[in-house]
């Protein structure tokens, strides 16, 4: 642990009100609903030669289709690569707008759709690039880290993309290196980093609207009544939900932690759409949502990310039906945003990290 404390750089505050924040909507379907909906989307699946490419925290149903089309689960960054190997000639990626955006930008040549282009993330909304750029040009001595949860301009203005999963390990290689930061936009992830590499580092202030609600004091009485549960939380979480942890992880790892544990009950506080993989991975343990707010107080999503809830059956089928939704970026901006890209890519094989399932959301 470093003594270095990580400055917000900025006198202002990029997390988002709750008045920013649509409200969460689940779709619901009935049984012949959702079978009808399933077997159309699969059929225009192959009629399109397209694929299904959807992120951890969306649907179950969602998440079903995918991988029962020959599509995949995943991260943001690893539904990207996913996209570069298989042979599809359209991409339609279920998650939020910065996820279409990496699959175009390291997919150039193929359609990119997705479901709803409203489906944002607060991360992303929270680091406009043209104040990141201004604040980037004020600092030009400083190595510029952003996370995948930006726009394809932000990264286009970053020396490095990073994923949680890799975080740690890349941000040890740079301090080695005797480089200073500036880390963007989740000011929690990144004080966690900062904390456990001792880097300088100067921190956007923005803050993932989901693992933000996380509540320390309902945390430690819910341990307390769950003493024999192990407390799984993703680094988005702000530092007194990380201290109560006993893995900190990317949702793949947390994952593999709901796997490889021999604990029989997990406290988890990520969004809730991962207990569908982690139910997957181990039908047998038993999954409690890390305490927020709870509906109608203080929190703003519930566990729940709202853009995520934007995807669902209706608007995939609507999307491939009519097509529309595409996924367009102006050329010099992704020549510019694929170089941050393919330096994690070869960063993460050069250290022989799998980066496949390291998620960012
Ligand atoms: S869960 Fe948080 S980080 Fe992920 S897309 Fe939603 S707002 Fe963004």
């Amino acid at each position: 642990m470093s003594a270095v404390t990580a400055e917000i750089f900025s006198k202002k505050d990029y997390r988002l009100l709750p008045t920013q924040v649509p409200p969460t909507v689940v779709e619901t379907l009935d049984v012949a609903e959702k079978a009808a909906l399933m077997a159309r989307i699969e059929r225009l699946l192959v009629e399109r030669d397209a694929v299904l490419v959807a992120h951890y925290y969306t649907s179950p149903e969602l998440q079903e289709l995918a991988e029962a089309t020959g599509g995949y689960v995943s991260d943001s960054l690893d539904m990207a690569r996913f996209g570069t190997e298989c042979k599809a000639s359209t991409l339609v990626v279920a998650g939020v707008r910065f996820m279409g955006e990496t699959a175009k930008i390291l997919n150039p040549e193929k359609r990119v759709l997705m479901p709803n282009l409203d489906a944002e993330c607060s991360l992303d909304l929270g680091c406009p690039a043209e104040e990141f750029t201004a604040f980037c040009d004020q600092h030009p001595e400083r190595t510029v880290v952003v996370y995948a949860n930006t726009s394809a301009a932000v990264k286009a203005r970053s020396d490095w993309v990073v994923t949680s999963g890799i975080a740690l390990d890349l941000v040890r290689h740079l301090a080695g290196q005797g480089e200073k930061l500036i880390w963007a936009p989740d000011q929690h992830l990144g004080a966690y980093v900062q904390r456990e590499t001792g880097i300088d580092m100067l921190l956007w202030s923005g803050s993932c609207v989901v693992h933000e609600a996380f509540k320390a004091d309902a945390l430690r009485q819910l341990r307390a009544q769950h003493p024999d549960a192990k407390v799984l939380v993703h680094p988005e979480s702000p530092l007194d939900i990380i201290t109560q942890a006993d893995v900190v992880g990317s949702t793949t790892a947390l994952v593999e932690a709901v796997r490889k544990l021999s604990a029989k009950k997990f406290i988890v506080a990520t969004d809730n759409g991962l207990f569908y993989k982690m139910k997957q991975a181990a039908p047998d343990k038993i999954l409690l949502e890390a305490p927020t707010g709870g509906k109608g107080a203080t929190c703003v999503s519930c566990a729940h990310c709202p853009w995520m809830a934007m995807n669902g059956l209706r608007n995939l089928a609507q999307v491939l039906e009519c097509g529309g939704n595409e996924i367009l970026i102006d050329e010099a901006i992704r020549e510019r945003a694929v170089q941050p890209i393919r330096r994690l890519l070869a960063f993460a094989k050069q250290r022989k990290q799998v980066v496949l399932g390291n998620n960012d959301a």
